[in-house]
């Protein structure tokens, strides 16, 4: 199953240069912040023009626990949680199956493949292409090994591998958009690939990173879902899962601006809600995570699912002080990267 998201294809309203001024006389913060979301969607429509799309592939084929021994190895794991979370685990499989039927089993793969990869070591991800896109290799490494500019427990033994690539991604169908490309996509074996469309995106230096910036952090979230994290026990599993199909069915969901889950068009009903809750939980990750402050002033209770969560693996993680220093670090670098090359 594949997902994707779009960035809009309208024109923005305020030029870019009007917009960064007046962003510097709004005093209060909260419009800020707001404004500052807005800039950075505005200026990606108006590099992309057509929509930007992030993929997620390999969905629902996860593989489990392998062999009678680790089996058993599991069960007795299952065993040693006690029956209060058995007996809670079961009902909510019991609801979420009313919601989702059959792609309820997902839970128990992704709790099954965590466990066989228990013992597996915490390592950050391979980078490989950033200089055929653009990217300085050394920013992008401090970006996600280095630094603290994410949460450490998001990315290493979660995300095995970002590559990047020049042109448009696949295009896919599987959502019913198939005139879509996507930007980015993560892969069960926690591959996350990149898609750079010059034709579309150009070649400064800060729409670039802004790009990556909000793709990844999308892939990301899809890294640390439900079916995928290795933080989580299956009740926590079954539990965020019901959280987010309760919030994409919810008259105050995120949508709008970033977010596409609502165009997802699958026709069994139950696969649609399932595939939607996917993209829900990556679009929430991806604001949580580059703009913090926008998300915990117009959706605390969807900022709340996921700092709960990104605090089970890393229990200082501020996302707003984090976003700050990400700012501050790529604002440099970026005017690094125009002082050596500057415009012809
Ligand atoms: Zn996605």
């Amino acid at each position: 199953m594949r997902g994707f998201e779009s960035f809009p294809a309208t024109e923005p309203t305020e030029p870019e240069g009007g917009n960064r001024d007046k962003l510097k006389e709004v005093d209060e913060k909260s419009e800020s912040v707001i404004e500052d979301r807005d800039m950075v969607y505005a200026r990606l429509s108006r590099v992309a023009k057509r929509a930007i799309v992030v993929t997620m592939i390999g969905l629902g084929v996860g593989y489990g626990v392998k062999g009678i021994e680790e089996s058993a190895e599991y069960n007795k794991h299952i065993d040693s949680q006690g029956a209060v979370v058995g007996e809670n685990f079961k009902q909510a499989e019991v609801e979420l199956k009313d919601e989702i039927g059959r792609n309820v089993r997902f839970i128990k793969i992704g709790d099954e493949k965590a466990f066989s990869e228990r013992n597996d070591e915490r390592t950050p991800p391979k980078i490989s292409g950033c200089e055929e896109v653009g990217l300085s290799e050394k920013v992008v490494g401090e970006l996600l090994i280095e630094g603290t500019f994410f949460p450490k427990g998001f990315i290493n033994g979660e995300v095995s591998e970002v590559n990047f690539h020049v042109g448009p991604g696949p295009t896919l169908d599987r959502y019913g958009l198939d005139e879509k490309s996507s930007a980015g996509e993560y892969d069960i074996t926690s591959r996350t690939d990149f898609y750079f469309d010059k034709s579309q995106l150009g070649s400064k230096a800060r729409e670039l990173y802004d790009y990556f910036e909000l793709v990844f952090a999308h892939e990301v979230g899809h890294a640390n879902d439900w079916e995928e994290s290795h933080n989580l026990n299956r009740l926590d599993r079954a539990q965020l899962l019901g959280k987010i199909v309760e919030r994409v069915k919810s008259k105050d969901a995120l949508d709008g601006i970033s977010t596409y889950h609502s165009e997802i068009k699958i026709e069994d009903k139950e696969d649609q809600l399932y595939a939607k809750a996917k993209e829900y939980w990556a679009e929430l990750v991806c604001n949580y995570l580059i703009f913090p402050e926008w998300l915990q002033k117009e959706h605390p209770e969807d900022f709340q699912i996921v700092d709960e969560i990104v605090k089970k693996s890393d229990p200082t993680f501020d996302p707003i002080k984090a976003n700050q220093e990400r700012k501050a670090f790529l604002n440099s670098e970026v005017a690094r990267q125009q002082y050596l090359s500057p415009a012809p």
